[in-house]
């Protein structure tokens, strides 16, 4: 098998497996109980999260434990929308935003909210004087990814907040899923930022919406004692201790993982240039994204010949991936056929010289059968 989908979700490292299985074992007690044994387990959990703000540079942001990051970004926005609706109702966004960030400010929409998307540079980059300019008495949000999930691309944080900082009363929502554990993330500006455990070695079913402690919230979950006022439920003590293990060893040795993907990544190009009519939708994204058309072939049946050899890789995003055809692409080349061809491969620190030589192998082969 050669796995090559990492942005979808990563294999949950053995660390976080053995401890997580420890941890259940040990500390299995509701946090929310007054006896000891809940009361221990209740200081694990805030040894994690104290853990998870020195890792993060946090210390400013309460960690509000979710599900993953689709609850943590539905919490942001209609959290923040409906809590701030007195304020103002409109809300800003970039075009490359996950569907579950998409999805909720259609949903705001329809409730009334007025959602304007940003334009984008060649770069995918988002107009940053339209934002200037949108900015408004009624402004309440602005939500943009720093990395977006299907061409890496990664926005000008700099100049957004520079804007931002002119505006105290606009809140900014930042989805960082793509982001935390493959670079460094200065957190600084933003008062919404979401991440989720499965996307760095991590299990599934964990995510985390850091919220700016003045940053107002309608829960979108109530009952059921929790760490947070803002999400009821019995604080999964488990699972966010395996969050914090899963941020520590991501950022563990991270400058030599970061070379071996940067170097994963050229081998990667100049290996993808032997094959004709090929074309990388994106040339400066981050390196553990690279997102290639193959004109010859559909996105949907490479993906598919690939996968019936062992060899995973993605059209779109896993959370998109009914059809072939992708808007991302089609937004930042304007080319129907480089929307209908692309294949997004995503690389970590794991991924070997070899297993790229073997995907080269197998595409060329396809390519030449289904000549
Ligand atoms: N945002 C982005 C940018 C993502 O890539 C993903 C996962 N595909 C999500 C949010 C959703 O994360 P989760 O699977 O934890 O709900």
């Amino acid at each position: 098998m050669i796995y090559l989908d990492y942005s979808a979700t990563t294999p949950p490292s053995k660390k976080v497996l053995d401890n997580y299985l420890e941890f259940n074992e040990k500390h299995f007690a509701n946090p929310n109980s007054t006896h000891e044994l809940g009361i221990l387990v209740k200081e694990e959990i805030e040894k994690s999260t104290k853990e998870i703000y020195k890792l993060l540079g946090a210390e400013n942001y309460e960690a509000i434990y979710t599900s993953g990051a689709t609850e943590a970004n539905n919490l942001a926005l209609k959290g923040y929308a409906f809590a701030n609706a007195f304020k103002g109702k409109h809300i800003i966004a970039s075009p490359y935003e996950h569907s579950s960030v998409t999805t909720c400010l259609n949903y705001l929409s329809d409730k009334g909210f007025i959602i304007d998307v940003l334009d984008v540079d060649d770069f995918g980059l988002v107009d940053i004087n339209e934002l200037e300019s949108l900015i408004n008495e009624d402004t309440i949000l602005v939500s943009i990814a720093l990395v977006n999930s299907e061409l890496g691309i990664l926005q000008d944080f700099e100049a957004i907040k520079k804007v931002l900082k002119k505006h105290k009363n606009v809140a900014f929502h930042s989805d960082l899923t793509q982001a935390i554990g493959k670079l460094n993330v200065d957190l600084s500006g933003i008062d919404l930022a979401t991440f989720s455990g499965h996307k760095i070695y991590g299990l599934k079913g964990i995510g985390a919406l850091l919220r700016k402690r003045h940053i107002h919230l309608e829960p979108v979950i109530h009952g059921g004692k929790s760490t947070s006022i803002f999400r009821g439920g019995t604080p999964p003590a488990p699972l966010i201790n395996s969050l914090s293990t899963a941020l520590k060893e991501a950022y563990n040795d991270f400058p030599n993982k970061l070379s071996h993907i940067e170097y994963i990544n050229k081998y990667l190009r100049e290996s993808l240039s032997e094959i004709k009519n090929t074309h990388i939708n994106y040339e400066s994204g981050i390196p553990q994204i690279l997102n290639v058309s193959f004109l010859d072939i559909e996105a949907s049946k490479l993906h598919e010949l690939l996968s019936e050899k062992g060899i995973y890789v993605s059209t779109q995003t896993a959370c998109n991936s009914e059809s072939s055809f992708s808007l991302t692409v089609k937004k930042l080349t304007n080319s129907d056929e480089l929307a209908k061809t692309s294949i997004r491969i995503s690389l970590s620190h794991l991924t070997k010289k070899e297993e790229i030589d073997l995907l080269i192998k197998t595409i060329k082969e396809i390519l030449h059968e289904n000549h």
